[in-house]
């Protein structure tokens, strides 16, 4: 079987996969990151650990390259053009690096975020959807953009950026990325977190957030107990990733929202906040648009960076 391998780079670990020309998953490992003071330890760690694995394969499978998704910004030709949690701070020709390292391997590099809305399209909640749109509720907020079948980069990577639409103007508290009010800051992880801290002093009310710690799953596990502060927190989160997906509704008019990332683990809860919101502040032509949550988990991003290579050489 025609096989590519799907890497996803993350902070602290590497997950490796080879996936099938039909987008199953063969085999999958995860090695460490190894990050210096360059990064430059990690594109030779995956070209090591990829030599290893097809020695041991030999010919039981037919390998026909490597796609690779990197946190942060890629351009339309696959340029690199920095990454924080990778310590790569000049533009980086990781795709011929990495070939070069593999004996000339076809090597394709896409951003994590969007590798893995191209995961969820293939193969996952989005499966035989063309036009999607992937938001990852994780510590930020990320986003990915499919269009035809394909991802959409813009000119220097930052198209999908649904995490730093601006959704509230009067925000003065600052954003990582330095701006206020961004959507990061009400429907992360961290975001929800805030708003349960903010609406607690603001409030006499008995919560049961008041009793422990305050996380993105106590949150949610009191929404669904029904406290009333959290489910307080809970309209508030709706609203503001309901005014961002009809922002990027407005320019993308896809057929499905996939929410993914650590808090989608809360389940189907989430999602009626998101849409109710969603459905009154979207032009009506887009306005029926999916609103549902990841099913492919942390495997989304190798195997959508599988199909970088996969869709091209098998
Ligand atoms: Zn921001």
């Amino acid at each position: 079987m025609k096989c590519a391998f799907g890497v996803d780079v993350g902070g602290t670990a590497i997950k490796i996969g080879l996936i099938g020309a039909d987008g199953s998953i063969q085999m999958k490992w995860e090695i460490p990151t190894r990050v210096d003071d360059t990064g430059s330890e990690v594109l030779p760690d995956i070209a090591s650990f990829v030599r290893k694995r097809r020695e041991e394969l030999g010919d039981s499978y037919e390998i026909v390259g490597l796609g690779l998704g990197v946190p942060g910004p890629v351009d339309d030709t696959g340029m690199v053009l920095t990454s924080v949690n990778l310590h790569w701070k000049a533009p980086l020709d990781a795709a011929g690096i990495l070939s070069e390292l593999l004996g000339g391997l076809p090597v394709a590099v896409v951003n994590d975020a969007n590798a893995a809305a191209l995961g969820e399209a293939w193969k996952g909640a989005a499966a035989g959807c063309s036009d999607v749109v992937m938001i990852t509720l994780g510590t930020g907020v990320g986003g990915g953009v499919i269009h035809a079948g394909k991802v959409v980069t813009g000119v220097n990577g930052a198209a999908g950026e649904i995490g730093h639409l601006c959704v509230n103007p009067k925000e003065v508290v600052s954003c990582n990325c330095g701006r206020c009010g961004c959507l990061e800051q009400y429907a992360s992880a961290t975001g929800v977190v805030r708003l349960a801290r903010e609406a607690l002093g603001a409030s006499q009310k008995q919560s049961m957030l008041r009793d422990g710690p305050i996380t993105a799953k106590t949150i949610w596990d009191a929404v669904k107990a029904g406290d009333v502060l959290a489910t307080q927190v809970a309209e508030q989160f709706g609203f503001y990733l309901g005014w961002g997906l009809a922002l990027a509704a407005g320019v993308i008019n896809p057929e499905v929202f996939v929410i993914g990332g650590g808090m989608s683990r809360a389940g189907d809860v989430i999602l009626p906040y998101i849409e109710k919101n969603y459905r009154v502040m979207a032009l009506s032509a887009s306005a029926h648009a999916k609103v549902c949550l990841a099913t492919l988990g942390n495997d989304a991003g190798m195997i959508g960076a599988s199909r970088m290579i996969l869709e091209t050489y098998s």
